[in-house]
């Protein structure tokens, strides 16, 4: 067990738990920003499966509270979508759950550690974590049973956000967890992914034929939000294209463009690190492939004009 001091925040804005259908909650936190993320909670009449868990020991505590109050029975299992610790720091607070996830979600986890962002996030409170890693992981595609609940989880095919994203697709609910493939609000972050590869994704998702869109940051939606995501790996790819032929800077390129009707979203320095892995791509990386996130991360702060990166996490 390891204690990350750090600023205390202290207020937390009060997630919202959205009854989106019998038995099936998202748990929203505002506003979605760096690390603050959303949950799900499948509950059947004698136990229930999450979603993903939270950034922080605090965040965690206060979504299980939120799980108290509409599960009937033990949390018996924990899906988590990809590895990033705003999904998965919190799952030892679960225990005994079974916790699932891709293969390659068990190893990142198990490979990235504790947090360790000292000067690129404004200081976070973390608390007590203990790293969980997945016990029971799959490749392709897996269902877990809840009352009658049923969910289906298929790995999205290829890299996109990260190597190892799934989605928790409920067929007869017509309701789909998205993990970070669905940032609604924010700005897509694809580093650890492909650029190319989430375009890809965001097809797959749409074959899902779903209703609701519980997204892994940002307010519940639909389909309707994939056009824009859409949009912006396009904008990416074709920016990183002219950088490429210009002999220009992933930075550079940035700091040069207008975001356009992107600079809405929030944590908009994300354009550096995205742009670093198209380019990463083109010049012939495979999709997912290590890249020098040291660099990529550090040019994200830069492009925020050297100060760490806003997070209330
Ligand atoms: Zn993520």
């Amino acid at each position: 067990m390891s204690r990350h001091h750090g600023h205390d925040h202290g207020h937390i804005e009060t997630p919202q738990l959205v009854d989106i259908d019998t038995g099936i909650y998202a748990y929203i936190q505002p506003d979605g920003t760096w690390w603050i993320n959303n949950c799900g909670i499948l509950a059947g009449a004698d136990d229930a499966v999450l979603v993903d868990t939270c950034s922080t020991e605090r965040r965690t505590r206060l979504f299980l509270e939120n799980v108290e109050r509409v599960t009937h029975g033990p949390v018996r299992a924990v899906v988590n979508t990809h590895h990033h610790g705003d999904h998965t720091h919190g799952n030892w607070l679960t225990r005994p759950a079974a916790v699932i996830g891709h293969r390659r979600c068990r190893e990142s986890i198990i490979a990235s550690g504790l947090p360790h962002f000292a000067g690129v996030f404004e200081p976070v409170d973390w608390g007590d974590i203990e790293l969980e890693p997945p016990m029971v992981t799959f490749d392709d595609r897996i269902d877990v049973h809840c009352g009658d609940i049923h969910g289906e989880l298929h790995y999205i095919g290829a890299p996109a956000h990260t190597t190892n994203d799934i989605v928790v697709w409920i067929p007869e609910r017509r309701v789909l967890f998205t993990g970070d493939l669905v940032f609604n609000g924010g700005t897509p972050f694809m580093v650890m992914g492909s650029v190319e590869g989430s375009l890809a994704a965001l097809d797959r998702l749409a074959e899902f034929d779903a209703e609701v869109i519980v997204p892994g940051h940002g307010p519940v939606c639909d389909l309707s939000v994939l056009d824009r995501l859409r949009r912006y790996d396009e904008f990416v790819l074709d920016l990183a294209r002219r950088a490429i032929d210009a002999g220009v800077s992933a930075l550079d390129a940035a700091r040069d463009t207008d975001l356009g009707e992107f600079a809405e979203l929030t944590d908009s320095e994300r354009i550096v690190g995205n742009l670093h892995r198209a380019m990463f791509e083109m010049n012939g990386a495979e999709h997912g492939a290590p890249i020098d996130l040291v660099t990529a991360i550090t040019e994200m702060v830069a492009y925020n004009g050297g100060k760490p990166l806003s997070c209330s996490a």
